[in-house]
């Protein structure tokens, strides 16, 4: 999907359509993203259902990895993911 220019998205970044946010590529205004490790993930999907956008992907109800394109790096999922599991860690984006 082509990205929006700023002179292509409504004034102020406001989102006047509902159900349209998969068309807005939010990764690309991230400066720090969530790194995971799979062999450390006990797929509570606390990420999963904390994350704002969803970004978390699930295939047959586990987590398989991080949608870049709509993640924003909020770090919400590395805050949620337990300590006993520490499978994101936050990063920033080079
Ligand atoms: S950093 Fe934020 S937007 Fe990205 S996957 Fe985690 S919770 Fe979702
Ligand atoms: S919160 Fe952490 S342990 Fe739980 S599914 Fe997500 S990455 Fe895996």
């Amino acid at each position: 999907m082509k990205e929006k220019t700023w002179k292509e998205i409504p004034i102020g970044g406001n989102i006047l359509e509902p159900g349209n946010s998969i068309e807005y590529e939010t990764g690309s205004w991230r400066t720090f993203k969530p790194v995971w490790y799979p062999e450390r993930c006990i797929q509570c999907l606390f990420c999963w259902l904390y994350c704002p956008e969803p970004a978390i992907l699930l295939e047959d109800g586990k987590m398989v990895g991080i949608d870049y394109d709509h993640c924003k790096g909020c770090g919400i999922c590395v805050k949620e993911c337990p300590d006993k599991a520490n499978a994101l860690e936050l990063v920033r984006e080079m």
